[in-house]
């Protein structure tokens, strides 16, 4: 049997912090996967969506690289990273005591092992219900204000541990921004998530 996951296309690795979300500020290493069919209109990785155009890498070399950096917790991303097989990557990592995180659109069926799965739904494709039950942390993009009202819709799906986050879209984010202050004033149960990394000026 082939057995699958062993190589995965790669845009890009590093290691910087967690710039979003529960773990923000948080050191992480990072490794973007290739490959993503959502189509978000806004996406700031367009150049992930074709997995063609990104090498494949194996994945023993990926973790090798993971350990040497020290990083306490590994994020995959995308692009939509669960397009490829996640188990052996993160059973590797999981190895070496290696925290393993996801941020998904919950648009493919879930593959892999993970300490904190970052559900990310995206208006442009409808997510699978596994991730509304699986996930420890809903965060939504807000691009508009009817986003708003589409975020707590999806929040009623889960359980009451979740953590729920609202982040502003990066090209509207002073105007997002205020709508999200004026709405988590009122809807307590939810935070804002700013992307500390980009005013921080780091990957
Ligand atoms: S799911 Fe992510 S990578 Fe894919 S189009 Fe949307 S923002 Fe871009």
């Amino acid at each position: 049997m082939i057995q699958t996951g062993i190589s995965l296309p790669v845009m890009e690795t590093f290691y910087t912090v967690q710039g979003e979300g529960a773990f923000a500020g948080a050191p992480a290493y990072f490794i973007r996967l290739a490959g993503c069919d959502v189509g978000c209109v806004w996406c700031d990785v367009k150049e992930s969506w074709d997995e063609t155009l990104h090498p494949m890498q194996q994945v023993e070399d990926l973790i090798t690289a993971v350990v040497a950096s020290g990083a306490p917790l590994c994020v995959i991303t995308g692009g939509e990273p669960l397009m490829h097989n996640l188990d052996v990557l993160t059973e590797g990592l999981r190895k070496h005591g290696i925290r393993t995180h996801l941020e998904t659109s919950g648009t493919q069926p879930l593959t892999g092992v993970w300490d904190w799965i970052t559900f990310s739904p995206k208006k442009f494709k409808a997510p699978l219900d596994e991730f509304f039950t699986a996930s420890q942390e809903l965060k939504v993009i807000v691009n508009h204000a009817s986003d708003l009202d589409w975020a707590a819709g999806h929040a009623e799906k889960m359980p009451t541990q979740t953590m729920f986050y609202l982040q502003p879209e990066w090209e509207k984010r002073d105007r997002m921004q205020s709508l999200i202050l004026d709405f988590i004033r009122v809807n307590t149960r939810w935070r804002i998530s700013v992307q500390t990394h980009k005013y921080l000026g780091v990957d």
